[in-house]
């Protein structure tokens, strides 16, 4: 079952049409194709990094930030910001969930730079090497500093 557990109000942040905040464990996992709960813990990862966005077919709403956990993503303001901002970048930015458009990623980041300050957007990419690191992912790790350095760069 989806949980809606907020909503982005299109004037705070340049919308055309409210952005939707659903928590959705199910569709997290199989997103980054990981199986279990278990394995999240097991590994230590800091579930806030795995929020995806999702375009809507429903007239109501411009798309959908789907997150593991509603409560740890609302957590640190600070990080949450970054991540909506990077996330609702991909609304003119977009990907697809099963590849890596570094571009993309570098002009949603610099989204979450321009509104949300600084320190939002290298604690993500600091965190997202560090799961590159738990788990042994050196694209991720690649992708992850190449990112990091476009924006202490700006
Ligand atoms: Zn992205």
């Amino acid at each position: 079952m989806d949980c809606i557990g907020g909503f982005l109000c299109p004037d705070a942040y340049n919308l055309a049409k409210p952005v939707g905040i659903i928590e959705n464990k199910k569709m997290i996992l199989d997103a980054h194709g990981l199986l279990k709960p278990d394995q999240m813990e097991v590994n230590g990862i800091d579930c806030r990094l795995l929020s995806v966005f999702c375009t809507s077919l429903s007239d109501e709403y411009e798309g959908f930030i789907v997150v593991y956990d509603y409560e740890k993503f609302c957590a640190d303001p600070e990080l949450m910001e970054a991540i909506i901002w990077h996330e609702i970048g991909h609304l003119i930015n977009p990907v697809n969930l099963d590849s890596v458009d570094i571009d993309a990623e570098i002009a949603c980041d610099k989204m979450a730079y321009d509104n949300a300050g600084v320190n939002g957007i290298v604690t993500l990419l600091n965190k997202t090497i560090e799961l590159g690191k738990q788990l042994g992912n050196t694209l991720l790790i690649e992708i992850s500093n190449k990112r990091l350095s476009a924006i202490l760069n700006l």
